[in-house]
């Protein structure tokens, strides 16, 4: 009889898995439902007293200067390209394995995105293809440090230096997470986080960007943020024109969200302490197997936050071409959720290739272009490929080594048995990868 649970075998994971998936403690979760009631009883939603006090504990955590809360990151991802210069027929360059937010709005910027692709095993994007994508056109890099691992900023920040171009920060996988010992987010000009319900550090509907540079800080303000136009600006220019939101966007955080932010704060570091201890525990019990392989860095000073949307990396060659799609039906069978893939590869999709967003007679990816900067299916090979060379892993929030262990041994169980696999594999659907899983009805 076979060891897979597929085939009628036992399962691997047979224990309650206890609070190794709760996020957090009920005292924690009832200190939050106190805040929040706190500014319902206030009718405080609208104002910005606690949304300031978060800002300013959120930038503080960082070493930076400024903070400002929005509604959502991709507000705060919005208002972060305007504030860096971004304007009509500016291109920035993005990764295409990300999330649509971390690039779609500059088409309402007038300005255009060229995709680059990523590294293998980062997953977060290749300088080398970035300093590719370079033209004279070029504002901004947009930085993703992807599923909580932080991209190469010393390459990143020289490619920036020496093209005299803006670095852009999206950490809306990666609050907290480490490169080379210095938390991202901390690198470039100006920072976005998510802060939405999925998200490590999450307050509901959310977002907030930090900088240290003044005027990027007043334009962020001047672009949806007209509630803070009373305050003290220093750039004339953006004093002449206060009072009404430069972007036509009103883009202010609830005070739901950043008192939940605010509590949440106090519990983060610790908790990602715990999260990086259990997912380092977790991949360490699968050290060696064939085909697969951790989404880590292995040299000191590195670590991934709150191990948003944590992945795995796949290699089928190692196992006679074993779909990932197969795999993870197996694993699946052994009582551990994991799908294959990751975000799909953004510049396929015909919103950046034909779709005319604001009737101008041509898709707008020309529209807003001084030169057709399109990337044609076959030019991204890694983020075109990537979908079959990736899955889902349990995220765990406590670390409870003997539940870790009997989900490790799942994937360890499907492995060490692969051969009775390859039969019955059905191989891979075309439509492998994105977040469907997370928007159940
Ligand atoms: C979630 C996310 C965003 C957008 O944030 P929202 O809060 O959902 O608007 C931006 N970039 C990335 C990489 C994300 O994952």
């Amino acid at each position: 009889m076979s060891e897979l649970a597929i085939f009628d075998g036992p399962k691997a994971v047979q224990s309650d898995p206890g609070d190794a998936f709760n996020r957090f403690p009920s005292e924690v979760k009832e200190e939050i439902k106190e805040a929040v009631l706190d500014v319902l009883d206030e009718w405080s939603m609208s104002g910005i007293n606690i949304t300031k006090e978060f800002e300013q504990k959120f930038a503080d955590w960082h070493g930076k200067e400024y903070g400002l809360g929005f509604n959502n990151g991709t507000s705060a991802v919005r208002a972060a390209m305007f504030a860096a210069g971004i304007g009509k027929e500016d291109e920035i360059i993005c990764p295409s394995i990300t999330f649509w937010a971390s690039c779609l709005q500059v088409y309402s910027l007038r300005g255009n995105v060229v995709f680059c692709d990523i590294e293998p095993d980062t997953l977060c994007l290749d300088p080398e293809d970035v300093e590719r994508k370079i033209t004279d056109r070029t504002k901004a890099i947009m930085v993703v440090h992807y599923a909580g691992m932080p991209a190469d900023m010393d390459a990143i920040m020289d490619i920036a230096k020496r093209h005299d171009i803006k670095v852009i920060e999206d950490v809306s996988h990666s609050h907290g997470a480490l490169y080379k010992g210095q938390m991202v987010g901390t690198f470039g000009d100006v920072s976005a986080f998510s802060l939405m319900s999925g998200k490590s550090f999450a307050t509901g509907e959310g977002g907030v960007l930090i900088t240290d540079n003044r005027e990027i800080y007043e334009r962020a303000m001047a672009f949806g943020l007209y509630a803070r136009h009373r305050g003290n600006f220093e750039n004339d220019y953006i004093k002449e024109g206060l009072g009404l939101p430069w972007g036509g966007f009103k883009n202010r955080m609830h005070q739901m969200s950043s008192a939940v932010a605010l509590v949440q704060l106090d519990y983060y570091p610790e908790q990602i302490e715990k999260i990086e201890k259990s997912m380092n525990f977790f991949w360490d019990q699968l050290e060696g197997l064939p085909g697969l392989g951790d989404h880590r860095r292995p040299e000191e000073g590195y670590t991934k936050g709150g191990w948003y949307a944590a992945r795995g990396l796949y290699r089928p060659e190692e196992l006679e071409g074993l779909s990932i799609t197969r795999l993870c039906q197996a694993v699946r069978a052994e009582g551990v959720s994991t799908s294959p893939g990751v975000n799909k590869a953004l510049h396929l999709h015909p919103i950046f290739n034909s779709i005319d967003v604001y009737n101008e007679g041509e898709p707008t990816a020309i529209a807003n272009a001084a030169e057709d900067i399109r990337t044609p299916e076959g030019s991204l090979p890694v983020s075109e490929g990537i979908q079959e060379r990736t899955f889902s892993i349990p995220l765990f929030y406590n670390y409870r080594p003997e539940v870790i262990k009997e989900y490790a041994k799942a994937f360890r169980k499907v492995v060490e048995n692969y051969k009775e696999l390859l039969d019955d594999d059905p191989g891979n659907p075309d439509t492998l990868g994105g977040w469907s899983t997370f928007f159940r009805e």
